[in-house]
């Protein structure tokens, strides 16, 4: 298995592998950028086929929040960590306190939250080894009530913001009567369908989950669809909120919607679809833009978090949106690509705008 001349390397600062033959853990944490403070991100749980594969996606995800949280003008850097597993039958205490060991041997270069197969209660448990976990704190919202650690909510209304922006610079319009698609009814996805119905939209859905699906019929009437109809539904805007590459070869002729935003990570399969969308005259906010409320939230843990500072915050990624729209139209390139240049300019920045 290579890792310098790995396809995904791309600049990584550290990567760091743990063996815990006591728990069986087996984990990575891959440190991409810390040129804007310690790198945060996810730690991920999943029964991947092979070593490979696992370091292939915890490189491509560290880096994605390098990207994330330079474009969100937030003071960390990017990491992920991976363990590699079933979440479903290895989990236990002793293996997440072990991961939590591991996070602590590397003395706050990186700072695991919650991402798929982890949930608040398993970082907690991490965080009974090490002060170096975030996404944990409960808190009281900006209605002033009493929330968890799970930044989903702040992703789902970071998502609303930014698609408030696209429909607006594309279409002209707000979003009531706009007609939105939303793949995937997860702890995003139920949040995001909450704010666009207060918004007047009309929702299309798709899940794999019978009873998330009725769940949405009773509270929005919403039109459901299957997972394969979604991408030709007759709607105004498509959210990709399940999984990565949901906008590919396959699935780009059928889009009649003319903007694409959601929460999903790596919306776009390959490097190329950027250009793709753009050609079909579709309007693309990039993923770990658009998606970045969670960690913005999650930035301002502590004990002096303020629900109103960090609302404020989520609401720049409209602003943001727009300058990349903005920029997209004057210049004539794909939105990704622009995106990538000011966080890459960004990264060679020490400009944080508060403190952790
Ligand atoms: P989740 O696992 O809670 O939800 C995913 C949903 O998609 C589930 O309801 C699942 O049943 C459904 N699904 C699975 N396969 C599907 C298919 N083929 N078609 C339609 N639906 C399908 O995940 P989440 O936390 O809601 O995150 C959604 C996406 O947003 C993921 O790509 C995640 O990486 C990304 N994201 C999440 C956050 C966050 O704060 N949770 C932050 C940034 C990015």
């Amino acid at each position: 298995m290579s890792v310098f001349s790995h396809k995904d390397f791309d600049h990584h600062e550290d990567v760091h592998f743990h063996h815990d033959p006591a728990t069986g853990l087996k984990a990575i944490v891959a440190v991409h950028n810390t040129s804007r403070g310690p790198a945060l991100g996810g730690c991920r749980m999943f029964a991947y086929q092979s070593d490979e594969e696992a370091l292939s996606d915890v490189l491509r995800l560290s880096r994605g929040m390098s990207y994330k949280s330079a474009m969100a003008n937030l003071p960390l850097g990017g990491g992920k960590s991976v363990i590699i597993g079933d979440p479903s039958a290895m989990k236990t205490p002793a293996l997440l306190q072990a991961m939590g060991k591991f996070v602590h041997s590397l003395g706050g270069q990186y700072i695991a939250a919650e991402d798929s197969g982890t949930s608040v209660p398993d970082i907690e448990q991490m965080g009974s080894m090490t002060p170096h976990v975030a996404g944990i704190q409960s808190k009281l919202d900006v209605d002033g009530n009493p929330v968890s650690g799970d930044p989903s909510p702040s992703t789902a209304y970071g998502v609303f913001v930014g698609i408030k922006a696209a429909v607006q610079h594309k279409l002209q319009r707000d979003l009531n009567g706009v007609k939105v698609a939303i793949q995937g009814l997860g702890n995003v996805g139920m949040y995001l369908a909450q704010y666009l119905a207060d918004a007047g939209a009309k929702l299309t859905v798709c899940d794999i989950n019978e009873e998330k699906l009725n769940m949405a019929k009773l509270r929005w009437n919403a039109n459901i669809v299957s997972v394969e109809d979604i991408f030709a539904a007759d709607v105004d805007v498509f959210a990709p909120c399940a999984m990565g590459g949901a906008i590919n070869d396959q699935t780009l002729p059928q889009i009649k919607a003319t903007v694409i935003a959601g929460a999903a990570n790596n919306q776009l399969a390959e490097k190329h679809h950027d250009q793709a969308v753009l050609e079909r005259g579709i309007l693309y906010a990039p993923d770990y833009v658009i998606n970045a409320g969670g960690i913005i939230d999650v930035s301002y843990e502590g004990p002096e978090y303020s629900a109103k500072k960090a609302r404020t915050h989520i609401d720049g990624i409209g602003d943001t949106l727009a300058e990349i729209f903005e920029r997209s139209d004057a210049t004539g390139q794909p939105t990704e690509l622009l995106a990538n240049k000011i966080a890459e300019e960004r990264l060679q920045l020490r400009t944080p705008e508060h403190s952790l």
